[in-house]
């Protein structure tokens, strides 16, 4: 095929969709690599999933992003299926797939939640070595796995406390982080959010939806955060959260949720376009520009 010929066929898998601001950020991508291609929705509910993924090759796509509540299962279906799993140990850890490789050779499955999660960390500008780091970690769902799983496998943590509403979901993360490495007990959960040691530690990070319209409040007291804190918040709708607000105020550095979505967004479009820069712009800085006109337009 002649390069350029080629129509991706991309998009999303989730239950409800509409709110997803991915089609918005790969079309971005997709028209500054001068690539012929869409980004389709597919909204499927969670007792319509396995079928969908039964018939995905005949839909012609070249790979896909799962979205909430599809990520976990989407990967026991593959598993169950024989097909690959993308960096196998850190994938297998994480038990939730983002994203899927389709190709005349198969299916692969990845998370890019977890690099996602930790560029806008280690990358320039804020180019962090998080070695000896203490971090304190709210929630333990999807995306809290990946992050806990990528900062225990991929950076140089000493400790990570986790705090989580339903405190046996943070138990089994803690001890399914633990069971990872062994050899250093890495991973703690704590009850009460008020025992989080955020005052040793220097990243705090919500992975929680805590933050967005009627989910709740700031559940932490913000006279605790401190100077030396960085205040990574995933919620991306708004992007200045209570939190990120009350870190602003207390002097700490801190990251918003757009950030990791241009990040998770930029390396799922590189597994399936092999695509990381267009013309010297890293896409992810494609992906983050679409989305500095999407939060101009509100
Ligand atoms: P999930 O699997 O449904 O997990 C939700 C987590 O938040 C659980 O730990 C849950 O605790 C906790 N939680 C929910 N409502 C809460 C409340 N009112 N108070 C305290 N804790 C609450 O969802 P997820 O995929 O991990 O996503 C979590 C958040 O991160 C969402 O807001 C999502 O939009 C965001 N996210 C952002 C990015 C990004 O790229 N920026 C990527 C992925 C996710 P329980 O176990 O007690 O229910």
């Amino acid at each position: 095929m002649v390069p350029g010929t080629k129509f991706w066929r991309l998009g999303i898998v989730g239950w409800p969709l509409g709110y997803s601001l991915s089609p918005r950020m790969h079309e971005a991508a997709l028209k500054a690599a001068e690539l012929r291609g869409e980004y389709k929705e597919y909204p499927v509910k969670p007792e319509d999933l396995e079928d969908w993924l039964s018939h995905v090759k005949e839909f012609g796509l070249d790979g896909f992003n799962v979205t909430m509540p599809h990520k976990e299962a989407v990967f026991s279906w593959m598993k169950r299926q024989g097909y690959r799993l993308g960096n196998p140990e850190l994938n297998g850890a994480i038990g939730a797939f983002n994203t899927v490789v389709l190709s005349a050779r198969g299916a692969v499955g990845y998370n890019t939640d977890a690099s996602g999660f930790l560029r806008p960390l280690l990358d320039p500008p804020r180019s962090l070595d998080l070695t000896g780091w203490q971090v304190c970690l709210m929630g333990a769902g999807g995306a809290a796995q990946a992050i806990a799983a990528s900062l225990v496998l991929e950076t140089g943590i000493q400790r990570l406390s986790i705090w989580n509403r339903n405190g046996s979901r943070g138990e089994a993360l803690a001890s399914k982080i633990n069971a990872l490495k062994p050899s250093r007990e890495v991973a703690v959960a704590v009850d009460e959010i008020q025992a989080l040691p955020i005052g040793k530690s220097r990243l705090l990070v919500s992975a929680t939806p805590i933050g967005m319209e009627g989910k709740g409040q700031l559940p932490l007291d913000p006279m605790g955060l401190h100077q030396n804190l960085v205040v990574y918040d995933l919620v991306y709708e708004p992007r200045e959260t209570a939190l990120i607000k009350a870190a602003r105020e207390r002097g700490c550095r801190v990251i918003t949720g757009d950030e990791m979505l241009a990040a998770q967004g930029a390396a799922s479009f590189e597994l399936w376009t092999g695509i990381k820069e267009v013309r010297g712009t890293p896409a992810r800085k494609v992906m983050q520009k679409a989305l500095e006109e999407h939060y101009a337009r509100r």
